[in-house]
């Protein structure tokens, strides 16, 4: 049987779980992010956090950037709001602006740094120690809790090795006991992983990257990427849905784009808000 795992499931849960941290809590917690003025899907990506998070007792301030920003410019945003106790998270917009540095990024308040941007929160993750890692790995980890798909022992096969999606989650996945392959943009014949792999993760923004004949023997399948085709939005995965739910073999899962990982990233974020709030004695 193919079951479609729906990020919308996974949202209510995430949910009430951010509605219970803030019963206790007597303020609003409230995020600023650094949006580049030069990209138009960071425009349409931070409308969507908007949204979510207004809609989930959150307050949202931007500061908008460009590639005419001075260096100094955004070091004053981001020294300011680090050190505002007013302000519980902190996104920077990717791609960065040209001046946005690493060693800016660095100045974030490591538990402010909600997706896990600073090499702080970076080498937490490597080391397996406490810290705010980045929101959409995380969100894609939610989608095998939900369906207590047991990770132990599986091959996952990663597609993208980027250092906010396919490299954090090769550590996550690690960290549950999986066999990790990564294949990026120099990897010969990616099928030869996928065809023999249990779990196959696309975060590679290509469309009709991944298709049926890939992964045949996967149980598990992931579609992180966000791909405009035609005006309509399409993951990495070239498999018709339909045709997966009917497929009575075995039990399988995958989560569908749009309406996947994409939505529950945003919720990771606010989650991580309220976990940096706790690391700063504010709830
Ligand atoms: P990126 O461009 O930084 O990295 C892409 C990675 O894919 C690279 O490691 C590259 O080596 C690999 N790759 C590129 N072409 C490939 C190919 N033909 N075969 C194999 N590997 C290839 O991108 P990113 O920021 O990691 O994002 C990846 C995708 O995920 C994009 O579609 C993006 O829109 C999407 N995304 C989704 C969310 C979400 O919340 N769902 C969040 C971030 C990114």
């Amino acid at each position: 049987m193919g079951m479609i795992i729906s990020g919308k499931q996974i949202i209510s849960r995430l949910k009430e779980d951010i509605k219970e941290q803030l019963s206790s809590y007597n303020g609003v917690p409230h995020i600023s992010i650094i949006l580049n003025m030069e990209d138009e899907p960071s425009k349409s990506y931070v409308k969507s956090i908007q949204k979510t998070a207004e809609k989930n007792g959150f307050n949202i301030s931007l500061y908008k950037v460009d590639n005419n920003t001075t260096e100094d410019e955004l070091i004053e945003i981001i020294d300011a709001l680090s050190t505002d106790n007013n302000i519980d998270g902190i996104i920077v917009t990717r791609p960065y602006v040209t001046r946005m540095k690493k060693d800016i990024i660095n100045r974030i308040h490591k538990w402010k740094d909600i997706d896990g941007q600073t090499d702080w929160n970076m080498i937490s993750l490597y080391k397996n120690e406490d810290g705010l890692y980045p929101a959409t790995p995380l969100a894609v980890m939610e989608f095998f809790r939900e369906v207590n798909y047991k990770l132990r022992g599986k091959h996952a096969v990663i597609v993208g090795r980027s250092k906010t999606v396919g490299l954090p989650l090769f550590f996550m996945l690690l960290r549950e006991d999986a066999t990790l392959t990564v294949c990026h943009s120099k990897t010969d014949n990616i099928k030869k992983y996928t065809e023999k792999a249990d779990v196959v993760i696309s975060a590679a923004g290509v469309p009709h990257l991944i298709t049926k004949d890939m992964v045949e023997n996967a149980s598990f399948l992931v579609d992180v990427g966000i791909n405009v085709v035609d005006g309509k939005i399409v993951g990495d995965m070239d498999i018709d849905y339909e045709e997966f739910e009917k497929d009575e073999k075995d039990l399988k899962f995958i989560t569908p784009v749009p309406g996947g990982v994409g939505p529950v990233t945003t919720y990771m974020l606010l989650l991580n808000t309220l976990y940096g709030m706790k690391q700063r004695g504010k709830i």
